[in-house]
């Protein structure tokens, strides 16, 4: 089993607060995405899963043994790191064999292990070629290599995709996936790039200044976000937040903001009042010319077979996305409506979804 728990974990440097408290506990087999901005507390977090850093307070469990105090070597897991070292005085044979020779596995096994696992990542054939010749994908492939050849419980990658180009991280994001698959091992996976996250992960923790805001799958995220900021990290151009100061009740079909009539989700609470924000994501805005909330475009951004529409509108700037085909014109007045249910309302003092 590797299941990893991680217990009111908190990480200080000196007084400096990096991981508050955060309680997670990832599935055996799951392909888990820390996501967040630079600094915000991910690759702490993996360190500690490691072994590479003491936390604070609280604990670290695999497969429900308490592992806190043991030293990285002896936890099973495996670490691949961005800057992946490969020894340029091997070749790939020599590289993904070094963890077998260091563990002294008999030399029958290593040739077995390492043949079986380049087969697995598609580079048998380079085996017996030096590592400075290869390509940047390739290089990576025997990265991985290194770390599968020892069979871990567990696979941790801090970015290991940031040095690449977009388009090939785009297919080694899938590659990785598809290996996933195939081992069945947990792999916890740190990266800044929803795009990344969103596309390989069966669940994400959204990390915020230390915090983890929500964990789930990809879509209840993205559909759901418990706070404005994992509304606002998700999604390109991000959810539209419409401010304003008032009082809502459970029931309540309509609000009123600045004067237009726009529709409210069905609450969680029977009240909520103060200064609250609807959510609206662009792709949920449409134009209606009956609408009651109106404003002007301001301008268009042409994505292909959608548009990014800005409208300024008495409660705000709004983004819609909205087919390439519907001509849109700057300083037109168009209206704007949306269903009540894809709107997140939130209270926009704590940033907390009230529904
Ligand atoms: P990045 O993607 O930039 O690595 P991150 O989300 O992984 O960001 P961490 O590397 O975990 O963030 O860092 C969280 C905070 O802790 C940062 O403000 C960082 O400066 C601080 N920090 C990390 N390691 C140390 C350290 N050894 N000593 C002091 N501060 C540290």
């Amino acid at each position: 089993m590797a299941e990893i728990r991680i217990e009111n974990v908190r990480k200080e440097f000196a007084g400096f607060v990096a991981v508050q408290g955060s309680t997670l506990t990832i599935d055996d087999g799951t392909f888990f995405v820390m996501l967040g901005p630079s600094g915000c507390g991910k690759t702490t977090t993996l360190r500690m899963i490691a072994g590479l850093e003491l936390p604070t307070s609280g604990r670290i469990l695999l497969g429900g043994e308490d592992v806190t105090m043991r030293r990285a070597a002896a936890r099973d897991i495996a670490f691949v790191f961005q800057m992946y070292a490969l020894y340029p005085h091997m070749d790939v044979r020599g590289n993904i064999a070094f963890p077998l020779r260091c563990q002294s596995v008999p030399r029958a096994e290593i040739r077995r292990r390492v043949e079986e696992t380049a087969r697995l990542l598609r580079i048998d054939g380079l085996l017996d070629r030096p590592v400075s010749g290869l390509s940047g994908g390739d290089r990576q492939r025997v990265a991985l290599g290194r770390a599968i050849v020892r069979q871990p419980k567990a696979f941790l990658m801090d970015e290991p995709l940031g040095a690449l180009d977009s388009e090939f991280r785009h297919l080694m994001c899938g590659e990785l996936r598809d290996l996933h698959d195939r081992l069945g091992a947990t792999t916890v996976y740190v990266t800044h790039d929803q795009l990344e996250a969103m596309s390989m992960a069966d669940r994400i923790a959204v990390m915020n200044h230390g915090v983890i805001e929500q964990h789930g799958p990809p879509q209840e995220i993205y559909d759901r976000p418990a706070t404005m900021y994992v509304a606002d990290f998700l999604g390109s151009p991000p959810m539209n937040f419409l401010s304003f100061h008032g009082a809502v009740r459970r029931g309540d079909r309509r609000v009123v903001i600045d004067e237009a009539a726009i529709p409210v989700p069905e609450l969680h609470e029977e009240r909520a009042e103060g200064p609250l924000a609807l959510g609206v994501r662009p792709e949920h805005v449409r134009f209606d010319d009956a609408a009651a909330l109106r404003g002007a475009v301001l301008g268009a951004e042409y994505m292909g077979t959608t548009q990014i529409v800005t409208v300024t509108t008495a409660a705000g700037a709004l983004k819609a996305r909205i087919p390439a085909s519907r001509r849109v014109r700057t300083g037109e007045t168009v209206g704007l409506s949306f269903r009540a249910a894809s709107l997140a309302l939130f209270d926009a003092a704590s940033g907390r979804a009230l529904r």
